[in-house]
């Protein structure tokens, strides 16, 4: 008998060529059929007439931290269809104390970042403790590390080096591009892939290097596009949301963060208190506050009270990222028919951003990609990247991580991870998280009683060798 039936949706499953009207049936956590009426007895049905069901959506780009916000991220991507995510920052231990009060159902894999004070020594940490630093996060569960170059950049030639010691211990990495000579833009992205030199990394959210700040919108995102196609060994994901995401501290009448700066600028505000306190006013930026379920943005008086009964230290979201080239780096090719920006992304999760679904079925319904296309770009890249192969696809002995999508309504209508339903039409049910580890973190977690998902390590053979849709 079946654990679960999901009768008559529109299955899109591009690693095996499925797009028709089929039944899925789920046994033990993984895909036990996928065939025309299914005739089984089954422990539980769901009926998915009219939408579209597809391998779990995997957001290549999310906070899942508890810090400077609320700890309802987890919800969050449930309630938008994401079944697993890569968590850019961490912090890695903030986020494994929280499973047990947040934890919605979803696999997380995380990244730890690199920031002088909290996680390293200085800016420039020597090269024994940039090794014995990512040697410590990948023991404690982390799958790599993330370098933070917008908010707290480093020198190049220290970047460059920690992109090379991850790729000795096999580890991802992450950048937040910028550097103390060239900040977060097109320019910052020339100088992260001159860096790498040849080496895996994980560019972060290719649209927000191209905002106008040195050259114009269009140009900055075909450059990027001409950037990324020279640089297979590189993988990057970009998102769909007009709004970013960053801290509204200000500390000495200046925000701490260098990327609050540029948009408080961009959006015609001071980098100061005053600055600031006019942007939330007049709605140039939103305050992420907790509602006591989920995370929402809030502007105006209220959320100018929010701010400043938290002594300022907040997060919040500018809407800064131009429409053009979130179009463009959506949909751009290689020669070979393949994805240049690999994966679609939020940098959501904690922030009220995660719109996958929505922007991304808006593309599809624009005629700007298929909705193969989107699939492959919202949850099959992901898996081979991060190197899980029982995920990203419905094939028979897949892992039955699912996400159930009305396609008219361009909404997430279930989620659905290693066969237990999480959400179903916006209530939640998922209890617990699974943490995507390096097999080097699976004893520690286990020690704490996490439930673990062992990647492949890292292979830079299948980065290079993308999927054509
Ligand atoms: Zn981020």
């Amino acid at each position: 008998m079946y654990d679960l039936i999901i009768r008559e949706g529109r299955v899109i499953d591009p690693l095996n060529h499925i797009d028709e009207v089929v039944d899925v049936a789920v046994e033990n956590g993984r895909i036990a059929e996928v065939a025309p009426s299914i005739t089984n007895a089954s422990k539980s049905e769901l009926n998915a007439k009219g939408k579209i069901v597809m391998p779990g959506i995997i957001d290549m780009h999310t906070h899942m931290r508890t810090l400077f916000g609320h700890p309802h991220a987890q919800r969050m991507i449930a309630l938008a269809g994401v079944t697993t995510t890569l968590d850019m920052a961490g912090p890695l231990e903030d986020i494994l104390d929280s499973i047990p009060g947040s934890g919605a159902g979803v696999n997380i894999a995380i990244l730890q970042a690199a920031q002088e004070g909290e996680t390293i020594s200085t800016s420039r940490p020597s090269e024994a403790e940039q090794k014995s630093f990512i040697e410590q996060v990948l023991d404690h569960g982390a799958i790599g590390v993330k370098l933070l170059g917008g908010h707290y950049p480093m020198d190049l030639d220290i970047s460059a080096s920690f992109i090379e010691k991850a790729s000795m211990l096999n580890a991802w990495i992450g950048w937040h591009v910028g550097n103390t000579q060239h900040g977060s833009n097109i320019e910052g992205l020339k100088d992260a892939l001159g860096a790498a030199n040849g080496h895996f990394l994980h560019v972060a959210h290719v649209n927000s290097y191209c905002r106008g700040q040195v050259r114009n919108e269009l140009d900055e995102a075909l450059e990027a596009v001409k950037l990324l196609k020279s640089n297979p060994q590189v993988f990057s994901e970009s998102y769909l949301s007009a709004l970013n995401g960053t801290r509204l501290t200000i500390e000495n009448d200046h925000p701490v963060s260098k990327v609050t700066e540029t948009c408080l600028k961009k959006v015609g505000c001071t980098p100061d208190f005053e600055g600031m306190k006019k942007a939330i006013l007049t709605g140039r930026v939103g305050v992420l506050c907790d509602d006591g379920r989920i995370g929402k943005l809030i502007n105006g008086e209220e959320g100018f009270n929010y701010w400043l009964s938290h002594k300022t230290v907040t997060s919040g979201s500018f809407a800064v990222n131009p429409a053009i080239s979130r179009f463009i780096l959506a949909q751009a090719k290689r020669d070979n028919g393949s994805f240049v920006v690999d994966s679609f992304s939020t940098d959501g999760g904690t922030y009220p951003r995660n719109v996958i679904v929505e922007n991304g079925l808006c593309l599809v319904q624009f005629g700007a990609i298929t909705l193969n296309e989107f699939v492959v770009k919202a949850s099959l890249n992901g898996a081979r990247a991060l190197g899980l192969p029982t995920k990203g696809h419905l094939g028979i002995g897949a892992d039955a991580d699912i996400s159930i999508l009305d396609y008219e309504r361009k909404k997430a209508y279930a989620t659905i991870v290693n066969g237990e339903v999480i959400m179903q039409d916006g209530a939640l049910f998922g209890k617990g998280t699974t943490i995507i580890c390096d097999e080097r973190g699976d004893k520690y977690l286990k020690g704490r009683g996490i439930r673990t998902y062992i990647k492949k390590p890292l292979d830079l053979k299948v980065i290079e060798s993308r999927f054509v849709p």
